[in-house]
């Protein structure tokens, strides 16, 4: 009697955490929403005041409403493969993928922004295996591994460099992400991977982030089965490190 009045307890306490997490969700998409959605409506209506008078400062607007425009469509996309993310415990109907073609794609489309920004982007396979194949989703890795690459970048100064390794082993993958960067504090390293959780608000907004990249980059390598850990030191870089299992 008395155990399954604890077991009784200890479900209602559960249940009043799922829905303080999931109301503390809710107010932080409202609050990301909100944010984008005025700014576009302010400058909507500056826009319009002045477009007949004074073009130049006109242009200056269009220009701001089409990267809040593109700033909010990144936040809609991110919220919607991490809701994806977060209902699929894991893969469903995982394929083979070959990990190192991913990256090798993921790294040439990134080139031109880390070239924009004078950072030398390298990759090397550490290890004898040539074999990078394992069960999983080609587009959740590719997003994880995008995510990580364009964080690479956008937290790497002028003239730094990002080197992407690989590892293959008859277990798994180990892939690493490693930049020289302005780094992390260590008391934040353990929430970098929270939704909308930024260590420099102002510089995560600046560089367009929603916030949610690493997110979805930890649910991605769970779903795999996997795992993603993060080392950094302030002003001299970080390294992210993801191992997936063959699956
Ligand atoms: P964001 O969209 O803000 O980049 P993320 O979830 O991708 O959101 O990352 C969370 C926070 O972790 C970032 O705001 C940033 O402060 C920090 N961060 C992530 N990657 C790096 C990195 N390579 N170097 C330094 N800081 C990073």
């Amino acid at each position: 009697m008395l155990e399954n009045s604890q077991e009784e307890f200890v479900s209602v306490e559960e249940l009043r955490r799922v829905n303080k997490i999931r109301r503390d969700f809710v107010a932080n998409v409202s609050h990301e929403l909100k944010t984008p959605a005025t700014s576009l409506q302010l400058l909507a209506e500056s826009l319009v005041d002045i477009i007949d008078e004074d073009p130049e400062q006109a242009r200056f607007f269009a220009h701001q409403l089409k990267s809040e425009t593109e700033r909010l469509g990144r936040l809609i996309t991110d919220l919607l493969d991490l809701a994806r993310l977060e209902s699929e415990e894991k893969v469903a109907a995982p394929k083979p993928v070959d990990v190192r073609g991913v990256l090798l794609a993921v790294l040439s489309r990134m080139r031109p922004p880390a070239h924009q920004k004078d950072i030398t982007l390298t990759w090397k396979r550490l290890g004898p295996s040539e074999d990078y194949t394992i069960q999983g989703n080609e587009t959740n890795l590719t997003s994880m591994f995008s995510n990580l690459v364009d964080n690479a970048i956008k937290y790497t100064p002028p003239g730094g460099r990002i080197e992407v390794t690989g590892e293959a082993d008859d277990l798994g993958v180990t892939v690493r992400v490693s930049d020289t960067g302005i780094g992390i504090p260590q008391k934040k390293l353990s929430r970098i991977f929270e939704r909308f959780y930024r260590v420099d608000k102002a510089r995560s907004k600046e560089t367009g982030g929603t916030g949610l990249g690493l997110s979805i980059v930890r649910h991605v390598a769970e779903n795999h089965g996997g795992k993603v850990t993060v080392e950094s030191k302030i002003g001299e870089g970080t390294t992210f490190t993801v191992y997936l299992p063959r699956g």
